[in-house]
């Protein structure tokens, strides 16, 4: 729709005498112009950055991770109207949630993740979606969008820049299932289909490419199979495993066999999949219960969230993001 980073929307009502067919509209020219993308940097460690009208807050970091969370925003701006299609659930206390880790990152070891939040509700804006369905036409929310990204690609440039990899962690919640029943799991999702990981380690390590990932990067990096960091000891599900989360792929629960499970969507995608960068992305969808329902479980929660990142990292990596300068 446009592509400079001047975005100029200029509505020009023509009068009823230019023409008996247009509508009678009484609205004065409407001339916006956005600031341009980027102006608000540059970013700085430690500082807060809103967008517009504090749609999206950014925190920049200095560990090579960001927590993106597109689903917890509860702003209703009248300026944007509602979506007319798509999903609209809100990830309850996902925001707080992302806040809890990046608190305990901070108070325990003084380093932060790079996190940023949509704050929109997702009636607005969904932000784990193209641009056609996340903001359906309405300026306001594609300019939150762009902002969304525009924080989120500034983060990936300079983690690269830094540590020449990185992981984006997009933060979802997911609730009770169609059919009733409650998946206490978390469900961690690499781009590969429930059908991909109802295979074998073998069919996956002989059939699936990992270009078909969002761990491109990883799986080059550490030396391990694509099975192996799926679902083997030093997986990211078996490490929540390790510490009491249940998760899903791991050791203990290598695929859904049916069941309901979200493999990863846009940002996942879009972060995950692009080889101009080393970058990885991996889609979280936590459970409520006993890990976002309180403040308590929350903290917890951030607490070997952020011990299994460690290790995780460290294990595939060499990258020690609690001993950072
Ligand atoms: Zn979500």
């Amino acid at each position: 729709m446009y592509n400079s980073s001047k975005i100029l929307l200029l509505f020009i009502f023509l009068t009823i005498s230019c023409s008996k067919d247009t509508p009678s509209n009484s609205d004065p020219i409407l001339d916006i112009e956005f600031d341009e993308l980027g102006s608000d940097g540059p970013y700085l460690y430690g500082e807060t950055y809103y967008g517009r009208k504090s749609y999206v807050t950014y925190y920049p970091g200095n560990i090579p991770i960001i927590l993106s969370i597109p689903h917890g925003g509860d702003i209703s701006p009248s300026e944007i109207s509602n979506r007319t299609y798509g999903v609209s659930v809100t990830d309850s206390n996902t925001i707080e949630l992302g806040i809890a880790i990046r608190n305990y990152f901070f108070s325990n070891y003084n380093v932060r993740p790079y996190v940023v939040i949509n704050n929109l509700k997702r009636t607005k804006l969904d932000a784990n979606r193209d641009i056609v369905e996340a903001a359906q036409g309405n300026m306001y929310a594609e300019r939150a969008f762009d902002e969304f990204h525009y924080y989120i690609n500034s983060a990936r440039e300079e983690i690269t820049t830094n540590f020449n990899t990185g992981f984006l962690f997009d933060i979802h919640g997911h609730g009770v299932n169609p059919d009733g029943f409650y998946d206490m799991r978390t469900w961690i999702g690499y781009l590969l289909s429930g059908d991909d990981l109802d295979n074998s380690d073998n069919y996956i390590d002989q059939n699936i490419s990992i270009d078909n990932t969002s761990i491109y990067s990883l799986v080059n990096t550490s030396n391990k199979t694509l099975s192996n960091l799926l679902r083997g000891p030093n997986s990211l599900g078996t490490l929540f495993e390790d510490a009491l989360y249940t998760a899903l792929p791991s050791s203990n629960s290598p695929s859904p066999e049916g069941m309901r499970y979200f493999s990863g969507g846009y940002n996942t995608f879009l972060y995950g999949t692009n080889r101009n960068f080393d970058f990885n992305a991996i889609q979280l969808e936590f459970p409520f219960p006993d890990l976002r329902d309180t403040s308590q479980s929350r903290g917890t929660f951030s607490s070997s969230f952020v011990q299994i990142i460690q290790k995780y990292i460290q294990t595939h990596t060499g990258i020690d993001v609690l001993l950072i300068d």
